[in-house]
């Protein structure tokens, strides 16, 4: 039985949009819904319809059946396998489908362009830089084209040939004998090292290469606060492509090194700032650090250690924009460890007059040890 064609069962055109397909779609399968039309062949046409629009409305099942009608090339090999310019059907294919090394059996053409390779370099900041960011030079080692041959690996004047061992192609088949049975195995040429390409006069610059390690300047904008470990993708920075590929991308990866007053996590900066006992019974204004220079904070009379006060807007500015972080500072009150003879008489004095810890606090507090030390 032939089967009809999916843009003729919806009634559309090749190149109808998706929503005139959802219309049409939704227009006949009303009509031929099964519940509603009692004709003979409805449940057919119905089924017809929700096959068609299911194709026609995925893009990707919509271009395979464009490129392959009805008959399905994936089917009986697993699915998924592509088999590039669409010449199935010969043994070489179907040796790929099987020992193409995971590729999804997509055959592996030497003189395809391929992209370059991707390259990483870790940059280590100052807490601060990484906080303002800053514009930097960076010298990486780097494969480039071998500016002699132009790539091609050949003395300039001599010819390259196709490789006599794998007549091109870049890999062989090697053929093994195992308790199975025979087990064709596809290999890299090592003759040609899977160019496909046979070099007899080789390029004295880079050895028949066709590439050269050179050391290249970059600039990179590292933007205001990228964070430790936060990485930076420079476009087209990589190595370079294979016959006429595209460069890979580099990877700017930072090292951000800690701060030894500030401590940060996401936007937000965190210290401690110590003060005084007088300065956290009477309170008083301190002059706090932040990264936007000094800032005046109220400290209220009766501060106890510990108290946190938030800076609103003191902290790093957002990496993508939104905004900047606050900066926390939790307060310490410190007790001298060395006092004057002056000093020591005006705190026995204050203790004299004010006593102990207040009862109630008191009480409490050692309530409150007994209780736990009882596990109540
Ligand atoms: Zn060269
Ligand atoms: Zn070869």
């Amino acid at each position: 039985m032939s089967k009809r064609d999916y843009y003729e069962v919806l009634g559309v055109g090749k190149d109808a949009s998706k929503d005139e397909m959802k219309k049409a779609y939704r227009k006949l399968s009303k009509k031929y819904h099964p519940d509603i039309n009692k004709e003979a062949d409805a449940d057919q046409k119905f089924k017809e319809i929700s096959e068609a629009y299911e194709v026609l409305s995925d893009d990707q099942k919509r271009a395979q059946y464009d490129r392959f009608g009805h008959t399905d090339p994936n089917q009986g090999f697993g699915g998924g396998a592509d088999f590039g310019g669409g010449g199935f059907g010969g043994f070489e294919d179907i040796f790929n489908t099987f020992f193409g090394g995971g590729g999804g059996g997509r055959r592996r053409d030497p003189n395809a362009p391929r992209q370059g390779a991707d390259l990483q370099y870790t940059m280590s900041l100052k807490f601060e830089e990484a906080v303002f960011g800053k514009e930097t030079e960076i010298e990486i080692p780097k494969e480039e084209e071998c500016d002699t041959c132009h790539g091609s690996g050949a003395k300039p004047g001599t010819k390259v040939d196709t490789c006599s061992h794998c007549k091109g192609a870049g890999q062989l088949n090697v053929e093994q004998n195992t308790p199975f049975g025979r087990i064709v195995n596809r290999r890299v040429c090592h003759y040609c090292n899977g160019t496909g390409k046979q070099i007899k006069e080789k390029c004295s610059t880079c050895g028949g290469a066709g590439k050269v390690q050179k050391r290249r300047k970059i600039n990179v904008k590292i933007p205001a606060g990228i964070d430790d470990g936060q990485q930076l993708r420079v476009t087209g920075q990589g190595e370079p492509g294979m016959n006429g590929g595209p460069p890979g991308d580099l990877y700017v990866v930072f090292h951000v090194r800690t701060h030894e007053f500030f401590e940060r996590n996401g936007d937000d900066i965190y210290c401690e700032m110590p003060v005084t006992f007088a300065q956290a019974a009477l309170g008083d204004e301190i002059e706090v650090p932040t990264l936007h220079g000094k800032v005046k904070l109220k400290v209220p009379a009766g501060t106890q250690t510990g108290t946190r006060f938030r800076m609103k807007g003191k902290g790093v500015p957002n990496v993508r924009g939104y905004g900047t972080g606050d900066q926390h500072i939790q307060v310490k009150v410190v007790t001298p460890a060395k006092l004057t003879e002056k000093q020591k008489q005006l705190l026995r004095e204050f203790a004299d007059i004010s006593g102990q810890v207040p009862d109630e606090q008191h009480e409490s507090f050692f309530d409150k040890v007994k209780k736990a030390f009882k596990g109540e």
